[in-house]
Formats: C-alpha cells, sequence, structure tokens
C-alpha cells in the first residue's frame, strides 16, 4: 500500500475512532506573535507560555519559508509571506504571497484555514482579530470570517492590548469555534531596538502577559469548566531577526528563520515532544482537531504534535486494522509486543 493511501485510510479511522466531533466540541485558538524569534522566544521570560508548552508540546526551531528554498528572496523572511504560509498550510510558491503587498497571489486557489471550516460546518464560528490590518483585508476573505477585527494607527502596545480586549470578550460572551490572534509589537520594538535588546525581550514578555490574560478568559468558559470544549491552542511566529540588527530578512539565516510553536490542550498529552516542521504545518494541525482532515484540502503541511495513529481503542477491530496497514508500510516498525510510543490525539 502506498504512503498517501496509508495516510488516507488511517487518518479516517483514526477520525472515526476518536468521535472527533465536528458540532463545536473541538476548537482552536491560533496565536501569532509577529517577529518573535524562536532562540529569543525560548530564553525570555514567558510564565505563559511555559504553562501552555507544560500542557503540550513546544518546540523553537519551526522554520519559515526563508529556510525552505536554497536561495530564498529577502521578504521570504518577513511577515507577508509567513502569515499567508502559516493560515494556508501551503508553501510560498503555491499560495503565491512573496512579500508584504500580497500582489498576484494565488490564494483563491489555496485559501486560508477559514474556508475549509466553513465548508466543514457552516455554523462554526470563526474570528481573526489582528494588529496587522493586511492579515484581515487580503488573506482572511470576509465570506469565511464571522468577525474581522484589526488595528492600526496606534502604538503597537496599546493595539495588541486593544487585541487582547476584543479576544477576551469573545471568549467571555461568544461562541468561537476557530480564532486566529495577531499581535505585532515584538516584530516593531525589534525595529526600533534591535532583535535581542532588552526592550525587545520585554516585549515578548508583555505579549505572554497578553497571552495570560486570554488563557484566564478562555478557562473560564463554562463548557472549558465543565469539559464539554476542547480547545488547541497554538503559538507560533512568522520569523525572528539577528541579534543587534533593526531589520529582518532572509538573508540573516536561522536567527530570522526559526520560530517557536506551541501546542497546548487537551488533545496534547503533558510532556509531549514532536518533530521538526515548518509553519505550513499550523493550519493543518488546527484543521485535524476540528475534524477536518487536510489531506482532503490544498494544504501541504502535514499535522504534527498529535499523532495519526491512535492508541488502541474501545473497537479492537479498527486497532488490529491499523497494525496490519502499519506493518505492510514498514516491518521494521511493527507494533507487536510494543507499547505505542506516540500519544494519540483524542
Ligand atoms: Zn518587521
Amino acid at each position: 500500500m502506498n504512503r498517501r493511501l496509508h495516510y488516507f485510510v488511517s487518518m479516517g479511522l483514526v477520525l472515526l475512532a476518536c468521535g472527533v466531533a465536528p458540532g463545536g466540541e473541538n476548537r482552536v485558538l491560533l496565536v501569532g506573535i509577529d517577529g518573535a524569534g524562536g532562540r529569543y522566544t525560548q530564553a525570555a521570560d514567558t510564565p505563559n507560555l511555559d504553562s501552555l508548552a507544560a500542557a503540550g508540546a513546544a518546540r523553537f526551531d519551526f522554520l519559515n519559508e526563508a529556510a525552505l528554498l536554497a536561495d530564498p528572496p529577502e521578504p521570504y523572511g518577513s511577515s507577508g509571506v509567513n502569515w499567508s504560509t502559516v493560515n494556508t498550510g501551503a508553501s510560498a510558491a503555491s499560495h503565491g504571497v512573496h512579500d508584504n503587498f500580497f500582489d498576484d497571489n494565488s490564494l483563491a486557489n489555496f485559501p486560508h484555514w477559514f474556508k475549509y471550516v466553513k465548508e466543514h460546518d457552516p455554523t462554526l464560528f470563526t474570528a481573526s482579530i489582528v494588529n496587522w490590518a493586511p492579515i484581515n483585508e487580503l488573506l482572511v476573505p470576509d465570506e469565511y470570517a464571522d468577525l474581522k477585527v484589526q488595528f492600526s494607527g496606534q502604538p503597537a502596545a496599546i493595539e495588541d492590548m486593544l487585541v487582547r480586549d476584543e479576544v477576551v470578550k469573545l471568549l467571555d460572551t461568544g461562541d468561537p469555534a476557530a480564532v486566529f490572534v495577531h499581535f505585532d509589537q515584538v516584530d516593531q520594538t525589534g525595529h526600533a531596538f534591535a532583535w535581542g535588546s532588552p526592550e525587545y525581550y520585554a516585549a515578548i514578555e508583555t505579549v505572554d502577559g497578553l497571552i495570560g490574560d486570554m488563557m484566564a478568559a478562555l478557562n473560564a468558559r463554562p463548557g472549558v469548566v465543565s469539559g464539554f470544549e476542547d480547545w488547541l491552542v497554538l503559538v507560533v511566529a512568522d520569523h525572528g531577526g539577528e541579534d543587534g540588527a533593526f531589520f529582518h530578512g532572509a538573508s540573516q539565516g536561522p536567527s530570522d528563520w526559526e520560530v517557536p510553536f506551541i501546542l497546548s490542550g487537551p488533545s496534547v498529552p503533558d510532556g509531549a515532544t514532536f518533530g521538526p516542521g515548518t509553519l505550513r504545518d499550523v493550519a493543518p494541525t488546527a484543521l485535524w482537531h476540528l475534524g477536518i482532515d487536510p489531506s482532503t484540502t490544498n494544504m501541504e503541511g502535514h499535522v504534527v504534535g498529535v499523532s495519526v495513529v491512535p492508541e488502541p481503542t474501545p473497537y479492537p477491530w479498527i486497532f488490529l486494522a491499523l497494525m496490519v496497514l502499519q506493518a505492510r508500510r514498514d516491518p521494521a516498525k511493527r507494533w507487536f509486543g510494543k507499547r505505542k510510543p506516540r500519544h494519540r490525539v483524542c
């Protein structure tokens, strides 16, 4: 059986076995921190991100589009390209956003992940609340977002607080199923004071506090308290920047290319780990949690942090089928007599 067919069959069986509910029990909060390089985020004092990682898994070397070409254009180390990749699950070559201007893109063919959420279940509430307006103006079509809020014209730290306020209000009073949030002051502080400066670290720590406020609101939701709602919280960045530089770009290498990716929630067991990946993997992972098989979409990334292979289930025939499939795919990795090393998605 070829790999692709194996993947389809496994995904279908897992969705069936885990009983992923399309009615809204599973929800996603995707938080983007513009300009927060992986090495800086890992070194900063971020108790709220640490708590999320402790209740899930984290890496600080996920790769943006600049890392994935031998000779990348300089803007591949910037926001337009990489927020497009985060939200479409597609490569820059596919979504066609090559800089911050979004000209002549192919987003119609490689759309924002909200499109797939709405096609899956139009009743699921989607929201995009951002501090960089082009995301909402150029990347998120109105028809796929129930709520779009963006800010401009004020200092980035003020606007980040307004973003936080909007998200807290939505979590307090609304019924969201898929939320994208974007903070911008880390990038703005890097441009003003340099990447790696004390002010830059302080900006990361300020955003960490805003994320803590949002998590407090999320955890106070009656559906979370009761356990009815299963939120997958994802935190990611688009790029970093070279230590001491006041700008960022593809030529800066890993200081720009490597970003954090944190997964947290009941579906990600404490202390779980996952392998290297790229920003193309973020949206497929979000869809997966919502019960949508990303292999049925135009996304090019992979589900990460949550296994596509379930633990033994109450349905022995499903597990037996998966054992046979796994053994046929790779006889050296048979599960017989072993404890499955990876965790399950539900
Ligand atoms: Zn920037």
